[in-house]
């Protein structure tokens, strides 16, 4: 019985303060919200979403301890860490109080909200899990435990076996595991470990992921959780309001509409993921060589200690004019879309990757830690839609993968093999799709609470 269709029930959705997790949570509240149910989301003042962009929906702020402003580079580990400790008490309290208020059906929150488990059970509130990674960096991250002692991740022993399978994760090589080596390593490791930890415990746990694309990771996931697990692209069901922290600058678009189709390689790497110099200069250099149309989003802090782009290459802008356009955040859905981008070079942060894939355009992988590496295995071996330059750029090597995959045949087919799997996503969306399916039975299960 769809409970949303008889009375207004509400939601409580909890994200975790990251653009990457704001996101798909948000795109998820507005799903439920298009389908009948009341949605309320608490959060922290760190990163706070803009509430005037979804006055649907009420927000709750609660106090997190962080006594810092939002940072263009983040340590994602440590806040995470704080935050887990510091919510704790404001969270209970807050949603002590909306269930006062009536009619809360269920609570929706961010795996890495991992403290929340005991306090939904303690209020006897079901909790839905929202997973933000794929599902094949779910898997690696729950073996990561196992993998740990089993000495795969001890740096001085990876080096000699970077090329090995890691049989316990296929399709995954020891160079491919999510490791967080720049942050607290032990931090970082207890983090994920409750992650999954409490994840298993949810009512059910919602992927933000379509069944074509991973169909065989969400049968190994089956064999590990008990409780019932949906697959839904977020962003493809609703085109939701922007939740960008940041400006997005919207002449990219008029830019790109002066451009010849499939010309331009998009590139951006995220927004916690930060370089140092070096690596800016392979990336400009790169651009500059090969000739490539380019967009380039470079975040303010992308760089290390850096304004913004005090440490681009000299030469740099005369070697690229009327080619390519710097800015510092763009609208990256409607950029992807644009009939002018034909490729993206990316970090492989799971919703960026997931957006080239449902919009057909290949990509250049540069992963920087933690499932980044995971979903760069999958774009370039399993999906075989973009090259994988690894963590490291290798000097000409830049160059080299923009013409592979913007004028040369190899780009050819992986794009083909993308606009393949926008089609697949896009049958899936309609009426009786396996997405659309899906999402009938999420609504169905939560209104079975
Ligand atoms: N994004 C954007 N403009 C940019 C770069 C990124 O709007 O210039 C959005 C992008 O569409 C995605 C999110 O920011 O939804 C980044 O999430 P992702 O998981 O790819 O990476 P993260 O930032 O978490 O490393």
């Amino acid at each position: 019985m769809d409970c949303a269709k008889k009375k207004q029930c509400r939601l409580v959705v909890f994200p975790l303060p990251f653009q990457g997790h704001i996101n798909p949570m948000l795109q998820l509240a507005s799903i439920l919200h298009s389908r009948g149910f009341l949605i309320s989301v608490i959060h922290t003042h760190y990163n706070c979403p803009n509430p005037s962009n979804y006055p649907h929906f009420s927000f709750h702020p609660i106090s997190d301890g962080l006594s810092e402003s939002p940072h263009s580079a983040p340590d994602p580990v440590r806040i995470i860490k704080l935050i887990n400790t510091n919510c704790a008490k404001p969270f209970r309290q807050c949603l002590e109080g909306l269930i006062s208020e009536g009619d809360v059906k269920c609570f929706i929150s961010d795996a890495n909200w991992y403290f929340t488990h005991s306090v939904a059970t303690a209020l006897g509130l079901p909790r839905i899990v929202m997973r933000t990674s794929s599902v094949g960096a779910f898997l690696a991250f729950a073996a990561l435990s196992l993998l740990r002692d089993k000495g795969y991740l001890s740096f001085s022993d990876r080096d000699s076996k970077m090329e090995e399978a890691v049989e316990e994760v296929p399709p995954l090589k020891v160079k491919d595991m999510p490791v967080l080596e720049m942050y607290n390593a032990e931090d970082a490791y207890k983090n994920i470990d409750k992650m999954v930890e409490e994840t298993k415990k949810a009512s059910a746990v919602i992927f933000n992921t379509f069944q074509e694309l991973e169909h065989p990771e969400i049968g190994r996931l089956t064999q590990q959780l008990v409780s019932p697990t949906f697959a839904i692209p977020f962003h493809k069901c609703f085109s939701a309001a922007s939740s960008s922290l940041l400006a997005q600058d919207m002449s990219s678009i008029s830019w790109l509409d002066e451009q010849p189709p499939k010309s331009v390689l998009y590139v951006s790497f995220g927004s916690v993921a930060a370089m140092d110099g070096g690596k800016l200069h392979e990336v400009a250099w790169g651009l500059a060589n090969s000739g490539s149309r380019f967009l380039w989003a470079i975040r303010p802090g992308l760089v290390h200690d850096t304004e913004w782009l005090e440490m681009l290459p000299n030469g740099f802008s005369e070697a690229t004019s009327g080619r390519g356009i710097i800015i510092k955040w763009a609208p990256q859905q409607e950029v992807l879309s644009h009939p002018s981008v034909g490729g993206f070079w990316t970090h492989c942060g799971w919703n960026s990757t997931l957006e080239s894939i449902c919009e057909g355009v290949p990509m250049i992988c540069s992963p920087f830690f933690g499932d980044q590496l995971v979903n760069a295995r999958y774009v370039s071996d399993v999906w075989r839609v973009g090259i994988n330059l690894h963590k490291d750029l290798e000097k000409g090597g830049t160059e080299n993968a923009i013409r592979k995959l913007m004028v040369q045949r190899d780009g050819e087919e992986m794009r083909k093999r993308a606009m393949l799997l926008k089609e697949r996503i896009d049958a899936g969306l309609k009426m009786r799709g396996s997405t659309y399916r899906v999402l009938d039975e999420l609504i169905d299960f939560i209104s079975s609470f």
